[in-house]
Parts: structure tokens; sequence; C-alpha cells
């Protein structure tokens, strides 16, 4: 046999642990440890490690040195309780009990009341004078033995309870008496003897072993591996086993156990919240079977108990510097903790918490901000769904989560159809293919935006990011036909007008109407956080906005101004579209300057809108950047849009034809258009100054326009574009005879832009990375087309992630490196900024943050997220 000395240690007595050897432990196992050394009243007892658990599951059996080890830790806890296993005067038992490193509530086992047999029974009633009691603990453990040691589904024990309680007419368990008590035990070893062939075992150390050992396996129970694998859990980890001197809140009406959180963890009002059960044991709370009652009614029952207990709270709280979620159990008026634990809780509840704990000055504001998480921001602003309701559906469909929030509406297949439904009142839901600009209307109104195609910065998520509405794109399960006004999802038809409920934080779609939970995070608190996070660094965060609704959604949530405003978007009203078709389709210099003429009015008219609506924040006007047919009409169309314009359909029809292209993506757009039709942007740089120029005069607030030109790749081209609008410019100021100031940046969105980034950033005086055009450009992927094969890539690990969500460190990230290297290289001052997808994503920001980005600009609504992560990193960079 091995020296003692050489055995590694695998049991921990209370006394030899504390909260900092989780891993070793489990929370549960080191918080146990660490209470009872605060002085807490804690029933004693002992830890056997994660080490012995791996140990075990890798063996199949408990070693000899440990069960050694056990057995030497019995023997100090019934010197400790002066209480001994199998003894009659005075019996220990014990609990066995389950605690991993992370928290899993109730995923693995426990059991209670273990040492009890046929003498002990009868000892413990003597004991206590008090035999229903003792009784109660029997069955109990006669039933938690059998159904976690051994497999005999407790429901089979239930039951036989249930059956006895109907034949002699009892409603409660209270009305059980001593007689029914035994005889319940009695029928429960039964059970026990006809599931199993063999008696139930009378010897408390084979009891123990074996619920060391169920309690080692249930760490690889289904739900527990399940539930691993929804949190990022290894499974190598193991779970620890606690076993601890059993206290009783079943022994009459001055007992009970409970579970209480020191604050709301639904909303993170300060004070306890919870519930207990009198005359009833730990998993009686969880198990429904009895209503429990609000803690606060513990005060009238057991006032000295319960300010006991209230101290106790309070105390856990200061000393673990955050909510406690807490277990205890009352024996006779005598107040037991047996669990603490940081709880769980919703993004509300975790912001109001962190702000509240802060101004206590329990933490410091740092601390505060580094326990949130950027996906915590996005979901205060989204309302979800109830969770219970939600856990009854099963979804129908499953496509990837572009834009967060939730919706139930009819569904439409034609946004002109979600449109007149919404118009006469219906929720709608629009249900597409994919969506394209002119949809635009109906996307506005409708509740949440589903399609069958496209990825994650196809031109459904852009926009519905952008508007804050629910959406979920490429559900490759989902095929649409328009024409018989249907849906179909595996072979079931899903007709217009049908009530569906979309996810869009998890892409899931169900069918019917599901209740959303209304209380969205006071926007105080939330303001708050943007403040305290503003405060610690100089990076900005610029919104990507064009309609009022966004300017002051961005505004509200901390933007900076806007750092992409994206002209194109306002030429698809219906008047608009009509004078933009006529420009691009004029055959004639008079033609073309008369509707550009008409166009600028309206530009005009937003520019102004617009830089009235920032109050003065900066705002960055992109001139047009997608090709021109996507303005024109489709094939069905151009019958009527024909007779509008006063041309034949078949001259309507070749003058599309001609501007058609094969690679509309890689084609004529961008700064390209000026380069051909320099008018398009000295018409927008017009209406741009002048707008300026009369909203400072209108608001009395100093205007700095600032300019933007897409899609350069040469330096030349840049060059020429820009002495157009120069040139423009300074013709505007001679005829209004007033100058302001105006900067003119342009955006860096190809591989060859990146490349000659010096060159470029000597004509400007801010760059733009366009993070999904720069993405599109350097894989060769499209990115409206991308949806249809990413899942395959990310299945087999092609690629870790979608390229358009999270920045590509390799490859985008190096173009990126070396353009930033080359434009600081020039010593002259450009503010850099990032205006792709990536620029609201925390993972990307982290990257790009090194790289030296001065601002990042991203939908409102992503905002938040965006500021929570900027001020983690600058927290983490100077700690
Ligand atoms: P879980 O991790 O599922 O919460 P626990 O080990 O915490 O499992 O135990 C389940 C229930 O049994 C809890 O309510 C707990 O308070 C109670 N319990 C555990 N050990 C004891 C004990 N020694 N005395 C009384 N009740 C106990
Ligand atoms: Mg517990
Ligand atoms: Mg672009």
């Amino acid at each position: 046999m091995q020296l003692k000395t050489n055995i590694a240690k695998r049991v921990y007595l209370f006394s030899d642990g504390n909260k900092e050897m989780v891993e070793l432990l489990g929370g549960k196992g080191a918080n146990l440890a660490e209470m009872s050394q605060l002085g807490l009243p804690v029933p004693n007892g002992f830890t056997i490690t994660t080490e012995a658990c791996t140990e075990y599951l890798e063996k199949q059996e408990l070693s000899f040195e440990l069960k050694e080890q056990i057995k030497e830790q019995v023997e100090v806890l019934e010197k400790l309780t002066r209480k001994k296993l199998n003894d009659l005067h005075h019996p220990l038992l014990v609990s066995v009990r389950s605690g991993a490193r992370f928290s899993m509530p109730g995923m693995m086992d426990t059991v209670l009341n273990l040492g009890m047999n046929d003498k002990v029974v009868e000892g413990l009633a003597g004991m206590t004078d008090n035999v229903g009691f003792a009784y109660d603990c029997y069955r109990r453990f006669i039933q938690m033995f059998g159904d976690v040691v051994k497999g005999v589904d407790k429901n089979h024990f239930e039951a036989v309870l249930t059956q006895y309680k109907t034949q002699n007419e009892y409603r409660e368990d209270s009305e059980l008496t001593d007689k029914d008590w035994k005889e319940i035990t009695h029928q429960f070893k039964q059970v026990y003897r006809s599931y199993l062939g063999e008696e139930f075992p009378q010897q408390p150390e084979e009891q123990l072993y074996g619920a060391v050992e169920a309690v080692f396996k249930s760490w690889n129970n289904s739900r527990a591996k399940l539930y691993r694998k929804m949190n990022g859990i290894s499974d190598n980890l193991g779970t620890a086993v606690t076993i601890q001197e059993m206290v009783f809140g079943n022994t009459g009406d001055r007992s009970g156990t409970g579970v209480a959180f020191t604050r709301n963890p639904a909303t993170g009002e300060n004070g306890l919240f919870g519930e207990f059960l009198i005359n009833a044991q730990g998993e009686d709370v969880v198990a429904g079977i009895r209503t429990p009652k609000e803690i606060s009614e513990l005060k009238n029952l057991m006032p000295d108990t319960y300010s006991q207990f209230v101290k106790i709270a309070e105390k856990l709280e200061k000393h673990y510097e955050d909510m406690q979620d807490i277990e205890f159990t009352i024996e006779n008026g005598k107040l037991f903790i047996l669990q603490t634990r940081n709880g769980k809780r919703t993004s509300k509840a975790a912001v109001a918490i962190v702000l509240d704990l802060a101004e206590e000055g329990v933490i410091s504001k740092e601390e505060a901000l580094m326990r949130l998480t950027p996906s915590m921001m996005d979901q205060l602003l989204h309302p979800s769904f109830l969770a219970a309701e939600l856990a009854e559906h099963v979804p129908v469909l499953k496509g990837l989560p572009a834009s967060p929030g939730s919706a139930s509406g009819d569904v439409y297949f034609t946004a002109e159809a979600a449109k007149k439904a919404a118009e006469s009142g219906a929720k709608t839901i629009l249900l597409r293919n994919e969506t394209s600009p002119e949809d635009i209307e109906g996307m506005i109104i409708c509740e949440a935006i589903v399609t069958a195609r496209g990825g994650m910065t196809s031109h459904a998520a852009v926009v519905a990011r952008g508007m804050g509405t629910c959406c979920v794109v490429g559900c490759d399960q989902l095929v649409i036909d328009e024409q018989e006004k249907k849906a179909v999802i595996d072979g079931k038809d899903l007709k217009e007008g049908t009530t569906i409920s979309v996810d869009g934080s998890t892409g899931k779609v169900y069918l019917g109407e599901i209740t959303k939970d209304n209380q969205v995070a006071g926007s105080h608190a939330l303001s708050k956080v943007i403040q305290w996070c503003k405060d610690l660094s100089n990076v900005r965060v610029k919104a990507n906005a064009e309609t009022a609704k966004e300017i002051s959604a961005s505004l509200e949530l901390g933007g900076e101004g806007m750092g992409l405003v994206r002209t194109e978007h306002m030429f698809f009203g219906e008047e608009r579209i009509l004078e933009m078709r006529r420009m691009i389709l004029a055959e004639d210099k008079q033609a073309k300057l008369k509707a550009l003429a008409q166009l600028k009015k309206y530009q005009k008219e937003d520019f102004k809108t617009i830089f009235a609506l920032a109050e003065g924040k900066p705002a960055i006007v992109r001139l047009l950047d997608p090709p021109l047919h996507e303005f024109l009409p489709t094939e069905k169309e151009v019958p009527s849009v024909a007779k509008e314009l006063n041309i034949l359909p078949k001259d309507l029809e070749r003058l599309i034809k001609g501007l058609a292209e094969n690679n509309p993506m890689l084609g004529h757009r961008g700064c390209r258009l000026a380069v051909t039709n320099p008018e398009i942007y000295e018409m927008q740089t017009e209406a741009i100054i002048e707008a300026a120029i009369e909203a400072e005069q209108e608001t009395g607030i100093k205007m700095v326009p600032e300019i933007m030109i897409p899609l350069v790749s040469i330096e030349k081209e840049l060059v020429v574009i820009k002495e157009t609008l120069v040139r423009k410019i300074d013709t505007i100021f001679k005829r209004l005879n007033k100058q302001i100031p105006y900067l003119i940046g342009t955006m860096i969105e190809t591989p060859r832009a990146c490349l000659i980034a010096d060159k470029i950033a000597e004509h400007v005086d801010f760059i733009s990375f366009g993070t999904n055009d720069l993405t599109q450009l350097t894989y060769g992927f499209s990115r409206d087309d991308i949806g249809k094969f990413v899942q395959d890539y990310e299945q087999k690990e092609i690629l870790a992630t979608d390229p358009f969500q999270h920045i590509d460190v390799d490859g985008v990230g190096a173009l990126l490196h070396e353009a930033i290297q080359k434009i600081k290289s020039t010593g002259k001052s450009v503010s850099i900024g990032i205006c792709g997808e990536v620029g609201g994503d925390p993972e990307s920001i982290r990257f790009l943050l090194n790289e030296g980005v001065d601002y990042f600009s991203c939908s409102p609504y992503r905002i938040p997220a965006a500021l929570l992560t900027i001020a983690q990193q600058s927290i983490k960079k100077n700690s």
C-alpha cells in the first residue's frame, strides 16, 4: 500500500478551501468553504475534487485511495458534528451534492438524507420525537437514491404517494400522519425492490460510494452535456462532489427552505427577491409541488430569522461584490446557508446592477463596465420573447440572425401587400426571396423581415439593422411562390396572412404568436453606461444613418454624428425615382440637366434636414454609389414607366439593355460613375454645400459639410473627381458670396486602394474604409450571394466565421494594416474610419482599435455595443 503522504489530496474540508479554488472544488464547494470561513451558519462538510471526478470517469471506478480519503474525512465530520453514520442515537445524515467549475443549475444530481436505513429512521424519530419527519426523510432518500443512483424513474415513487393521498382523501402532505409516512416508506421500498430486484441498501458506506459515483457520472448525463454545448463549457472539467451534514427544513412549521436573490434578476431592482416553503426540503421549491411564498412573508412568520437572513445576504453581496443567488434552510427557527453564487440575470438587470454597485461604491466604474458584454447592450435595445412561451414553441425555419429583436405578425410576400395590410392596421412580416431597394416601403412598415437568400450584409440585413427592425436572412429551407401567394417550408404551405413569430437574435422563426417581454431597459441606465464609456476613450462611434428616425436614434444612443449618409436611398420615393430615371435615360444634355435640377431640389431639402438634425455633429455624405441600372424599372414595369416618361416601351427597353452589366458589383459604380457623368456628383455637391449654408443660417449652428467619394482605386481617379468638386464649390461660394469650411474624403474599399493608400491620403481630409466592398473584392465573394454557401464553409470549417460579419484578420486585416501604415507614413493628419458592417462588430472593433482607427461608423442600434467594446479595450490597456 502506498504511503498516505504520497497520495494526491482529493478531498478538502470546508476549512481547507476558499472561493479561489473553484477549479478544484467547483463553484458550490469553493463557496461553501468560503462562507464557512466567513463565520456564516453553514452545515459542516467536505468536497471531493474535480480531479477525482475526471479520474473516476477514465477508470469507471472509485479508487481505493479515494475511498480511504473519503472515509477519513467522514470521521472528521463525525467528530465535528458529534453525530455518526449508522448511529441509533445521534445519526449523521448527509447530502451528496454536485458542483462544477461553471454553475450549471439543476443539470447534475444531488442526493439528500443519505445514511438513512431501517434502524437509523427509528433513531432519528426518537432523537427528534418526530416519527412523521423521520419517515418523510427516509422515503425521500429512497426515492432520490433510487432515481439518481439506480436509475428508477422518480415518477414511479411519486405515483405511489399521489395514489396514497387520493385513496385517503388527503390534499396536502401536511395532512399525512406518522403512520401514513411509515406506510409510504414501506411502499417506496417495494417500488425499489420491484424495479431492481434487490433490497434497499442498508449500509451507509455503500450508499455513500454509490451516491458519489452517481454524481460523478451525472457530469455526462445528456442534459448536462447539452447545457455545456450551448454555453461553450468544456466537457473535460468534471464535477466536484460535496458531502455535507443535513439540516432539516421538513421538521414542522418552524422549519422551511428557500432560494433568494439579493436583487431582482429580471429588473436589477435592489432588495431581496425570492421564495420559500414552510416544512419542506430543498428540492421542493424547484419541483413546484407546492406554491412557495414570497420571501417578504418570512418577515411575519419568523422575524428574527428573516432579519438574520437579510444581514447575511448583504454581507455575501458585499463580499462577492455581485448580486448573489442564495439557498437556505431553516431548522426549527435556526437559519443555515447552503449555497451562494453570482446570480444569473437578464441584460436589463445586469446593467442596472452594475450601475448600482458602482454608485454604492462596491465596485469601480471600470469594473462595472467590464462586467457588461456588448451583446447585453444589443439585447437592451430589442425586446425579446417571453422565455417561458418561447420554450413551448419549435422553430419552423432557421436562418442567419441578421438584426436582433423579436416580432409576431402576418406574412406577406410582396412589399406592396405588406404595406397595404399594415396600413389597414395589421402587424405584418415580409417574407421574400431577397429584398431590393424597391421594397423599402414595405420594409419600413413591417414588424420583421425574413428572406430565403442573402447573407449578413445582404440588402435586407443592412437595411433592417439600420432601421432596428428584426430580420432573419438566408433561410434556405424556405421556398416562396409569389404568384400563388404562399411559401413552402418542408413541403407544407404557409399562406398569406398566417401569423408567425421571428427571433432576430437567434435566426429562428416560429408559427403563431409569441408574447413579447416589453420591458425594454430604462434608457436612463443605458445613457449612463454610454456616458461612462465615452469618458474612457477618444475613439468615437458614428452612425450609418440617413432618415430622421435613424439619426435621432443614433444621437440618443451615443453616436457622434454620421459616418455614412448614403445618398442613393433618397432616390427611391415615387416622384424621385421618376426624375432619377429621366436623368439616367436622358438622350440629350438639356433633358438631363432638367432632371438633375429637379433631383437637386429634393437632395438639398434632405441634406438640410439631416444637417439640422445632426445639431452640429459631423455628417459625412457619400456621393452616389450604386450602378445606375439599380434605379431602372423591372421588365414588368416597363410599359407603365415608359408611359410616364413619355417614350416608347421598346426605346425604354433598348436603353435599359444598354446599361445592363454582367457583373454589376465589379461594374460601373461609385466614383466610376462620376468619371463618365460628372454632373451627378456636381449636382450632389451643390446640394450639400447649399444645404449646409442654409442650415447654418437657419439654425445658427456652424456647419462643416464632409463629402465622401466612394470606390476609388486609382490616384488619378480621385484627383480628377476632386478637382471637379472643388471647382463646383468655388463657383457656389462665388455665386452666393459666402464661404464655409468643408472636408473632402474618400472611401478605401478596393485592394488596390489599400496598396496606394499613402498616395490617396495626400488628396483628402479623411479616409473611411468600406469593409463590405473590401471584403467582397479581397475574397472575390459576392456579399449578396455568400448566404447560399457560407454555412457550408462554416460547417466544413473552411471559414471560422462569415468574413462580412467579423473582420478577416489575415487577409482583409492585413490589407487594412498596410493601408493604415501607409496613410500614417505621410505624416498628414487624415482621420481614419471604418464604415462597413464590421464597424459595429465587437470582435472586429477590438482588432481595428489596435490598428489605429480613429472612428467607427455603424447602424444606430449597434452604437452602444461598439462604445462598450471601445471602453473595455481602453480599460484593459490601462490596467
Ligand atoms: P443544485 O445544484 O441542483 O441546486 P444542490 O446540491 O444545491 O443541487 O441541492 C439541491 C437542494 O438540496 C438545494 O435546495 C439545497 O439547498 C438542498 N440541500 C443540499 N444539501 C443540503 C443539506 N446538507 N441540508 C439541507 N438541504 C440541502
Ligand atoms: Mg443548489
Ligand atoms: Mg462600398
